[in-house]
């Protein structure tokens, strides 16, 4: 059968090919995953307690509302309950706004290279996309982008901080100055999927405005990927336009119980950002005891610096071989690394060994 004319369009692009289908590519039964950046750490012991006795009643629906997690979520943020809406994690909300505020042919910016569910909403709601590339070390350029925000007048800006795959991340005031200089009628998608990795007060401020949309998810710190739950911040308003295209039975009851007993145990969140950053200084030190340069990350995983895109690829594709599973960014100046989630010290100590023994190999 021939779909309409608007699916036919779309080209037939995976933003993502999952670690299931390489072991079925490869014939492996199981892989070290450090590709997705999903928390070894799994989810706070306090949030597999609440799903667990909730199990039996996955016969109900949640509530369409999630107003318990909102009600939380208000706390944490100092903000009204009205101006959150929960979403099947930041995928699916960015679906949403990309549905919501760009028109077929509108524009939209973003830059190359980067976190790349965005781009393929934007080419499956017929938007066009405009790109700019990173700066040289891997950090978003937000001259360039404002450059091109006032020259496209873009419907919707998207902009990763702390960045995926760099891992690099613009501070607050910087943040606040891009902010400000948008044209006013640009909204800023300001994809905050790594926020819990840093301190509330390093982000940009609280700003509930029309143009400015921010996404959090349970999927990183709060170990929770597979849940499938994230919410955005912003004004009532677009709350409300979000509730008109949302799927209202689209959240998963089990984890808006697990993300709200996620939220009553920061100490879990605290005990895996410390681990983070130990883990970080751990895959610095081995880049440079391998001479490759790495991208000082903000993140839970680190960029390592193979000194070409062929080499990084090949790297990439051995270790896979090996059963350790890491990804790379496709589009340059980043092309010539690869990009490994932080793991367990096991993980770590795997991905140590079988890299050195793939390099050795290259090297030969
Ligand atoms: C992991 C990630 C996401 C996906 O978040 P979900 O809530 O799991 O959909 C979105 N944006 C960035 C930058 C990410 O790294």
């Amino acid at each position: 059968m021939i779909p309409t004319p608007a699916v036919e369009a779309i080209p037939a692009t995976t933003p993502f090919i999952g670690p299931e289908q390489l072991m079925r590519e490869t014939h492996q039964h199981d892989l070290v995953r450090l590709g997705a950046n999903e928390s070894a750490f799994g989810p706070s012991p306090k949030a597999v307690a609440a799903m667990s006795r909730e199990l039996p009643r996955l016969c109900w629906y949640g509530d369409p509302e999630s107003l318990d997690l909102r009600d939380a979520l208000a706390g944490k943020h100092r903000c009204d309950p009205a101006q959150i809406v929960v979403g099947s994690g930041i995928d699916d909300l960015m679906g949403l706004a990309v549905r919501a505020f760009v028109a077929a042919g509108g524009t939209a910016i973003a830059t190359t290279g980067t976190y790349p569910t965005f781009a393929y909403h934007v080419t499956g709601y017929s938007g066009r996309l405009v790109t700019v590339p990173y700066r040289d070390d891997g950090t978003p350029d937000c001259g360039a982008l404002l450059a091109a925000a006032h020259r496209f007048a873009p419907a919707v800006l998207y902009l990763a901080n702390p960045d995926n795959p760099s891992g690099r991340f613009i501070a607050r005031s910087e943040m606040s100055s891009f902010y400000e200089e948008l044209p006013r009628d640009t909204l800023l998608l300001l994809d905050e999927a790594y926020a819990d990795f840093v301190d509330e007060a390093e982000l940009l401020a609280p700003a509930f405005e029309d143009r400015l949309i921010r996404l959090r998810t349970f999927s990183k710190a709060f170990g929770m990927a597979g849940a499938r739950i994230g919410y955005a911040l912003t004004t009532q308003r677009n709350v409300q336009t979000f509730q008109k295209i949302r799927l209202h039975y689209g959240i998963n009851r089990n984890a808006q119980i697990g993300a709200l007993a996620s939220l009553q145990d920061d100490a879990f969140r605290k005990h895996v950002v410390d681990e983070t950053a130990r883990a970080r200084e751990e895959y610095y030190r081995l880049a440079a005891a391998l001479r490759c340069g790495c991208i000082e990350s903000r993140t839970n995983f680190v960029c390592i610096d193979l000194g070409s895109a062929q080499r990084a690829t090949g790297v990439m594709d051995e270790l896979l071989r090996r059963g350790v599973w890491i990804r790379k960014p496709g589009a340059p100046p980043l092309d010539s690394y690869v990009r490994v989630s932080v793991g367990t010290q096991d993980m770590r100590a795997i991905f140590e060994r079988e890299l050195r023994a793939v390099l050795d190999a290259v090297s030969a």
